[in-house]
């Protein structure tokens, strides 16, 4: 089944269907371009030439005016950017509350973008997204992507867990066209929300040649990023996503872009992993270091069915003595631990203050925690080397 319906095609009216005055090959033309509502004027026994002409010009010009649009689908999740509150003005609201055809009723400028079409995958506030909903969020969207009349997808999504979503898609997204996902700040009634500029923005990205083969991106307050490096820092502020370390791959102002960047990391067609077959993903917990971090917080993480653990750690990947033991005690039995950091910005270099060629470890790189952790559950779908995972690290 095709994603996009038939276009009202007034080729197929025929006969007493017919509401044309004119012959065929003028109707023809006028139809593609004109409404058949305009075309229906009464039928005069004889035509002027002079009329004949004016509807041609008019057919001529509004052919040349016609602009095939692009086909973006929408894919809706959830988040505030579909959340709601009773006033415009209180501070609670419901998450996911909103469904993605009354999102973009309130965005009508965007038909003159795409010809877009709305899908629901869930609705939920993102603190719930699930690896089932990332799965089946990430199949759908290869899916539409190997049809020829799909141009692009925007994915709306909350913007607490937006970060490891966009990351996953980056990694299993099998095709060169525009990813973008979006959310907001302020739920849809609330004053001055932003989210419908953000949807604008949004497929105003998804339908620039340009944002081919960048990844997935993320639009929100007019800033374009990448995948691998956004993050989410202001828990309220509608300037909350930053790319401390790379920078902007660009910026959208009401739909027309400006493009700065092309992200250097391996993603989408580059990537090795494949999620096609793929019903369940490895558990990998992350644990938050502290002074005085309870070591024993790494063995529970086991005991409970871990295949690999994330330490966010303090300052560069580091963690107090006791809990480093128990992390190389795990990692000799077999679990992959990565030193990743609780520190906003800044790179986990490998072997700095923690040798982790004696101890096993991964060192994150550039990953913040719950990028990290998206990174190793895809690595460890089969059997590889720490050597090979810390590759991995490097590239992506
Ligand atoms: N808790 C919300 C969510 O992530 C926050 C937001 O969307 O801005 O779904």
């Amino acid at each position: 089944m095709k994603f996009w319906p038939a276009e009202l095609n007034a080729d197929k009216l025929s006969g007493s269907e017919s509401c044309l005055p004119v012959r065929s090959n003028v109707g023809l033309l006028i139809s593609r371009s004109l409404r058949v509502e305009e075309l229906c004027m009464k039928p005069n026994k004889r035509t002027s030439p002079l009329f004949i002409l004016l509807l041609y010009v008019a057919a001529l010009n509004s052919a040349a005016a016609e602009k095939k649009l692009p086909n973006i689908g929408i894919l809706a999740t959830g988040g505030t950017i579909a959340g709601a509150a009773a006033s415009g003005t209180q501070a609670g609201y419901t998450s996911g509350a909103v469904t993605i055809d009354a999102m973009l009723a309130a965005v009508p400028g965007i038909k003159d973008l795409a010809n877009v079409k709305g899908e629901q995958i869930s609705n939920v506030g993102s603190q719930d997204m699930t690896l089932d909903i990332m799965l089946t969020l990430a199949k759908r969207i290869n899916a539409l992507l190997a049809q020829d009349d799909v141009d692009g997808i925007v994915v709306t999504h909350g913007t607490d867990t937006l970060e490891e979503t966009a990351f996953f898609l980056n990694l299993v997204v099998k095709s060169d066209k525009p990813v973008v996902m979006v959310g907001s700040m302020r739920p849809s009634t609330a004053v001055s929300a932003d989210g419908p500029l953000n949807l604008f923005n949004a497929v105003g990205v998804a339908v620039d040649p340009r944002s081919r083969g960048r990844g997935v991106l993320v639009v929100m307050n007019d800033w374009i990023h990448g995948a691998h490096s956004l993050t989410k820092t202001s828990t309220t502020a509608v300037q909350t996503f930053m790319s401390p370390l790379r920078g902007l791959v660009g910026i959208s102002t009401y739909g027309k872009n400006d493009f700065y960047n092309t992200p250097g990391w391996k993603h989408t067609t580059a990537s090795e992993f494949d999620i096609g077959n793929v019903t369940r993903l490895p558990r990998v917990d992350i644990l938050f270091a502290c002074a005085d971090m309870s070591p024993d917080l790494i063995d529970a993480a086991v005991a409970n069915g871990a295949k690999g653990i994330v330490i966010a750690g303090v300052g560069n990947g580091n963690m107090n003595r006791a809990s480093l033991e128990a992390a190389a005690r795990t990692a000799k039995k077999g679990v992959v631990v990565v030193r990743s950091t609780r520190v906003a910005t800044g790179t986990v270099g490998r072997n700095v203050e923690v040798n982790d060629d004696d101890v096993n470890l991964i060192a994150s790189d550039e990953l913040n925690p719950q990028k990290s952790r998206i990174l190793l559950m895809l690595a460890l779908l089969k059997p590889r080397s720490n050597a090979d995972i810390q590759n991995l690290f490097y590239t992506y």
